[in-house]
């Protein structure tokens, strides 16, 4: 999807020749129908989200927009510019673009970095951490390296540059089955997920020995703090609580990989973030998709409301990413004020040793050769 400079920023179906204004900003908004955007949230934000636009298109910005970004957010970036951590530094690869805004967590802007070097890869907010990433770095792979000699390191995309740097091949939670049923020997070493490698093993039983942190091992592992909050007591009271029952043909219980082994088991289809909304997207096209509930960021939710206007979607806003939810309109605005006034970018830059980005896109073009 190779942009062509000029005709990527058309700012909607309003802008035609002339530039967008703070009425067709509003009128905009107002056209979404967001089942979660109030009158207050329009009004209140439609001035900063009018300055955003005006620069990101003066500036020719790619502005990448994770799915877990709460609706205002993921509404600034185009809808190509939307998705998962590996899709959209993939994307952003294509293009043209000088500067890339990164609306997610350090650890995908570093992919992002890793893919386009040559790029100025830039993030609302750089102590924005992540439960899973923070936890787990090059020395912990080195530990497993040595528990298990020989067998090959497959490692989430969740994760920081330098413990990819270390590993062997890289995956996402929809391909790391393929992956890792094509990988050489018995024995596969998945890290840093635990209830995704528990998962994982259970996917792969029979065919392929899954070694991980902490099982067999006191090696240091991590789980998503967000995906581990949903219990099977939890899954089971909303299946009464919204009326999903098991089974029902047009209404869903939806779980991602990271969550619990358990949890997995109970929900309806269990996937990655962009299988769960292939699966949704294939339902309503077909027979329909009546009511869901998606065991995941609440605000994928949100954003997934505004693509099925018909699903009834139910949601736990108590469960979203404090990390992802550092990322707000106005530090965004700020890093594009900084770009417009010339000044200097290190507040948001993501920046990386060479030796390290040369060592963490070989393991990820591995996994790109599998895809
Ligand atoms: S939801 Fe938050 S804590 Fe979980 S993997 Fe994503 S960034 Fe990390």
């Amino acid at each position: 999807m190779k942009s062509t400079k000029g005709t990527r920023h058309t700012e909607g179906a309003t802008n035609g020749t002339r530039d967008l204004t703070l009425a067709d900003v509003k009128q905009e908004l107002y056209n979404r129908h967001h089942p979660s955007l109030t009158f207050l949230d329009i009004e209140a934000h439609a001035k900063t989200i009018h300055r955003i636009r005006a620069l990101k298109q003066k500036h020719d910005v790619v502005m990448l927009g994770h799915n877990y970004m709460e609706p205002l957010v993921f509404g600034l970036s185009d809808k190509a510019e939307q998705g998962d951590s590996l899709g959209l530094s993939m994307y952003a690869a294509k293009t043209e673009a000088q500067y890339l805004i990164f609306n997610g967590v350090p650890f995908m802007a570093e992919t992002a970095k890793i893919l386009s070097p040559d790029k100025t890869v830039l993030v609302a907010d750089k102590t924005a951490g992540c439960s899973l990433a923070d936890n787990f770095g090059a020395e912990d792979v080195k530990v497993l390296k040595a528990l298990y000699p020989g067998a090959p390191v497959m490692i989430y995309v969740n994760s920081y540059a330098e413990a990819k740097a270390e590993s062997d091949i890289c995956c996402t939670s929809a391909n790391a089955a393929h992956i890792a049923k094509s990988l050489p020997g018995d024995t596969v070493i998945f890290v840093p997920d635990i209830f995704f490698a528990q998962n994982l093993e259970e996917e792969l039983k029979g065919e392929k020995t899954v070694a991980y942190p902490g099982k067999d091992n006191t090696a240091r592992g991590a789980v998503c703090e967000v995906h581990e909050r949903f219990t099977l007591a939890d899954l089971l009271a909303i299946r009464e609580s919204f009326e999903i029952p098991k089974g029902h043909s047009h209404r869903k219980l939806y779980a991602h990989w990271e969550c619990r082994p358990d949890v997995l088991k109970e929900a309806d289809f269990y996937g990655s973030t962009s299988q769960i909304m292939k699966d949704i997207a294939a339902r309503v096209a077909g027979d329909g998709l009546e009511r869901a509930f998606v065991a995941s960021e609440c605000e994928l939710t949100s954003n997934l409301a505004q693509e099925f206007p018909a699903v009834q979607f139910w949601t736990a806003c108590s469960i979203r990413c404090t990390h992802m939810a550092k990322v707000s309109l106005g530090k965004i605005a700020n890093i594009l004020e900084a770009i417009d006034e010339g000044a200097d970018l290190g507040e948001f830059e993501v920046t990386l040793d060479a030796d390290v980005i040369d060592n963490a896109r070989a393991p990820i073009e591995r996994m790109l050769e599998f895809s």
